[in-house]
């Protein structure tokens, strides 16, 4: 039996993977410091038979190897997860996302765990170049937040050359769905939107809202992860998408569309470090794992807005 350790498990994306490993018979043990995480998502886990969760810090090396005994799988998501952010306080950025991943990488080596799958970012490939990206190309980080996933990315490669270990890096890209948080000024955008579109609020753009980005909704990131470690492959960095773009002003008519609303945005002051635009070669990522997304941006909608009007409230 497979014994996965989440790291970053009361967030987002590490809420879904836990819960979809559950179901996939795997033993889960959750660990997150509850910096952006919220306790709320782990309840529909706690009570599930399997599932262990602790709060610890990924940056304290002996308390995480304390959880990694017996484990086949790392599945590798707890960060500071905002470009913005790490604008804001780059130190704090760089400590938890590279100091965090190397203290996973190192324990999860000593423990003698299988594979480890780490959450890299489309951020590192920044403003220029053609689309597609392709994970050939040459990357240009932007930010302290990109430059911290391209370091990320590196090391958890260089553990697969050095070690006897398998490692996984994972480029998604603008991942989407229930239980994103919405609040704060680091928010996403979709999330943000959204709350505010069901209020009958304006979202703010910023920038002429023509910047662009390629949407993945939750589930086909997680099914991503999984492949990572059930197809045995190793040394590879992989785009996560859908391999398809829209842009800004697009996704305020589609969340219309979704909402029965006639909204109309507000457009600001472009942000610095924010790519114009984004989208994603996913052949890599089939080829390789058999990855292939499965819920378009019209259902991903519906049932991320379905699920901000019966619980995101
Ligand atoms: P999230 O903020 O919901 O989840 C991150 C989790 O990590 C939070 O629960 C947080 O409390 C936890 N965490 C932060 N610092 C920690 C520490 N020192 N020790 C333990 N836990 C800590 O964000 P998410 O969207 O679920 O992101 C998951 C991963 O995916 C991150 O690595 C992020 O960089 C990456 N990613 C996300 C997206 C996206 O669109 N959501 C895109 C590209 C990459």
């Amino acid at each position: 039996m497979q014994r996965a350790l989440v790291t970053g498990a009361a967030g987002f994306i590490g809420s879904h993977l836990c819960a979809t490993l559950l179901e996939r018979g795997y033993r889960v043990r959750g660990v997150d410091n509850f910096e952006t995480g919220k306790r709320r998502n782990l309840d529909p886990l706690l009570d599930r038979d399997g599932f262990r969760f602790s709060e610890v810090d990924i940056r304290d090396g002996e308390e995480l190897s304390g959880f990694l005994d017996d484990v086949t799988a790392v599945f590798h998501q707890a960060a500071m997860t905002s470009v913005q952010g790490s604008i804001d306080n780059p130190r704090k950025t760089t400590d938890t996302n590279c100091t965090g991943t190397a203290t996973v990488l190192d324990e999860a080596h000593r423990n003698g765990v299988d594979t480890v799958v780490v959450a890299s970012s489309s951020a590192i490939y920044g403003s220029e170049g053609t689309l597609p990206k392709t994970e050939a190309m040459e990357t240009h980080p932007e930010s302290p937040y990109a430059l911290s996933k391209e370091y990320t990315e590196n090391l958890t490669l260089q553990f697969d050359e050095r070690y006897d270990i398998d490692t996984v890096g994972l480029r998604y890209f603008n991942v989407f769905g229930p239980r994103q948080d919405p609040s704060g000024e680091y928010a996403a955008v979709i999330p943000k939107f959204i709350e505010l579109m069901l209020d009958g609020e304006r979202p703010v753009i910023y920038g002429d809202g023509e910047q662009s980005r390629d949407f993945v909704f939750v589930d086909d990131v997680v099914e991503a992860n999984i492949l990572a470690v059930e197809s045995h492959q190793s040394g590879l960095a992989l785009n996560v998408a859908s391999g398809n773009r829209i842009t800004i002003n697009e996704l305020v008519d589609r969340l219309n569309d979704v909402l029965g609303t006639d909204i109309d945005p507000i457009h600001e002051a472009p942000r610095p470090g924010d790519v114009r635009h984004s989208e994603a070669d996913i052949d890599r990522a089939r080829e390789s794992i058999g990855y292939e997304p499965t819920v378009g941006l019209s259902e991903g909608l519906e049932r991320t807005v379905e699920w901000f009007r019966d619980e995101g409230k």
